[in-house]
């Protein structure tokens, strides 16, 4: 089986497994979204949910973020970890969405990148789920996955597994297949414990050996 063909067929599959995928990170608006990846470095969707939801009470819009003290927005973000240097990036990204962008949420891959805080993982997820383009979100469970599958072989650089995603995912599935692969990670492929490849839809095409 090509990588092509395996990947097709975990396509296929995980399709079948998580016919409603999508982010866990729930937000109303494009820049809610901005907000969220930046607080879910190291931290929980579920976290972030509960934690922006004070944000938004306090403030509410793009202007009110931009125009906020660091130090109050550090204050509601701090459960998500890394509060200052999150808290700095919301204030500047926000800034910049209000001053440079007309408070539209840029969606080209360069534009997104010279946001504060957006790096190539956030800038696909906003690509793929705001505004529906070919996106790859290389994070921590699509690389993982990647790797027991067998699409790359001891890689763990995301922008490296993202390039060698490009190369065998058809454009369209690209984004829906990391949000796969992050129900798939969550629920059967795991981290913190053993995989449970005798529940595994992919066990038979999967190249993981433990
Ligand atoms: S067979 Fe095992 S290692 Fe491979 S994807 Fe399934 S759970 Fe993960």
């Amino acid at each position: 089986m090509t990588k092509k063909e395996l990947v097709s067929e975990v396509i296929k599959r995980l399709k079948k497994e998580y016919p409603d995928t999508g982010c866990s990170l729930e937000y109303s608006d494009a820049w809610k979204l901005l907000v969220s990846v930046r607080l879910a470095a190291q931290c929980t969707d579920e976290r972030v949910n509960i934690v922006v939801r004070d944000l938004y009470d306090k403030f509410p819009d793009i202007d009110a973020l931009a125009d906020a003290d660091v130090n109050d927005i550090e204050k509601i973000v701090r459960p998500c970890g890394l509060g200052k240097s999150k808290a700095k990036d919301i204030k500047a990204c926000m800034s910049m969405l209000r001053d440079e962008y007309g408070y539209r949420v840029p969606d080209t891959m360069d534009d997104l990148l010279r946001l504060p805080g957006v790096g190539r993982k956030s800038a696909n997820l906003i690509l793929g789920d705001v505004y529906g383009k070919p996106a790859i979100v290389t994070d921590t469970h699509c690389i993982r996955l990647c790797n027991r599958i067998g699409l790359v072989k001891d890689e763990y650089d995301p922008a490296k597994v993202e390039k060698a995603l490009w190369k065998i995912v058809p454009p369209e599935e690209g984004n829906n297949l990391c949000h796969r692969f992050v129900d798939h990670g969550r629920k059967v492929c795991s981290a913190r414990k053993d995989p449970d490849c005798e529940n595994c839809c992919l066990s038979d095409i999967c190249k993981y050996k433990p």
